[in-house]
């Protein structure tokens, strides 16, 4: 009798507690946890279809990569083909890679025949490491100045490499840890370059420096589908704050990707919401780029220094903004220091 009230009550707080749970997923967005070699993930990640066309993606969560988000703050996608799958960036942490691979798949068993990666930043690629251990080892494509990243000693792509793999191995842990490694790419490109897998065309195109040195971009020919990378960002601030970044020839690329010829039909970023219009999708990233270009220039030409100038300017457009926070200042400075560069260099 007592064994089976035990038992009784038991089943009564498994019942409140899977209640509480899904009212905690309700409230968050959190979906159950979905075992990985890498540890579990929580995130619902949902994939979705591009209308009419065997190109899928997955969204990231706004914001920088922290516990709340389990570091999916990325955009991937991929494109399945009689040939093979052709994957575009891979994500944040080996977990959410591995989410990846399992979402591509509920949607085919075709091998992946090779992974683009947008550029060697920390949350786009380590997701790799799941490709590799669990994938059947498909090459890696990245521009050319994604190899300076694989060292990790040294600034490259805007990022340390070394660096911030322990600074994700606190802020992602467990998801980032000791055995998380940096996967270099196995095949680069320099400029455009041009392949064709099962019948599907593909171009990549060389769009920095931009936000990083090695910025490409993959336009899907046959469906008129670009994936941007972080040429393009919508739903937060970018990320501006590097030195390798380079906010005028970023600009020079928003430029040539809005008069793509032919336009493409959507565009997948790598960070926030896909757009059907590529003027739509160029125009967050270029009018914030614009804008504190134009305000740290009027500063940088009247010799005010950086805090009062920062101090000083209107953000009321962008404080509520995700990443905010985060970016905004660092960026600032950022496009100050290039323009005071670029003044002394113009006299
Ligand atoms: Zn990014």
């Amino acid at each position: 009798m007592l064994i089976c009230n035990e038992r009784r009550a038991g089943a009564r707080r498994m019942r409140w507690m899977t209640l509480g749970w899904l009212m905690l997923a309700q409230a968050t967005g959190f979906a159950e946890p979905v075992a990985t070699p890498y540890g579990e993930v929580s995130l619902p990640f949902e994939l979705h279809q591009v209308p009419g066309a065997p190109v899928y993606y997955v969204i990231g969560l706004s914001g920088v990569p922290g516990a709340e988000n389990e570091g999916h703050t990325s955009n991937a996608g991929f494109v399945v083909t009689d040939g093979g799958v052709v994957v575009f960036d891979a994500l944040g942490t080996p977990a959410l890679g591995y989410r990846l691979l399992q979402r591509i798949r509920e949607v085919t068993d075709q091998p992946i025949e090779r992974i683009v990666v947008s550029h060697y930043h920390a949350d786009h690629i380590y997701g790799l490491q799941a490709f590799k251990e669990h994938a059947g080892d498909p090459p890696v494509w990245a521009q050319r100045q994604a190899l300076g990243y694989v060292g990790g000693d040294r600034a490259s792509q805007g990022e340390d490499a070394g660096r911030r793999l322990e600074q994700r191995r606190e802020a992602l842990f467990p998801w980032v840890n000791e055995q998380t490694w940096i996967v270099p790419p196995d095949r680069t490109f320099e400029n455009d370059t041009n392949f064709e897998v099962g019948g599907i065309r593909f171009e990549l195109r060389h769009m920095g420096p931009a936000h990083a040195p090695g910025d490409s971009v993959m336009l899907v020919k046959n469906y008129g589908v670009l994936f941007s990378g972080d040429v393009i960002y919508k739903g937060r601030v970018p990320f501006l704050d590097s030195p390798e970044t380079d906010t005028r020839h970023w600009l020079e690329a928003l430029r040539q990707l809005a008069q793509l010829d032919p336009q493409p039909r959507f565009v997948i970023n790598g960070h926030g919401e896909p757009s059907d219009a590529i003027e739509e999708a160029v125009s967050v990233t270029r009018d914030y780029i614009e804008y504190v270009r134009s305000v740290m220039g009027e500063a940088v030409a009247d010799f005010v220094p950086f805090d009062e100038a920062y101090r000083r300017a209107d953000w009321s457009r962008y404080r509520d903004m995700p990443a905010f926070d985060a970016s905004n200042r660092g960026n600032a400075y950022r496009i100050y220091l290039e323009l005071e560069a670029e003044s002394l260099g113009d006299s």
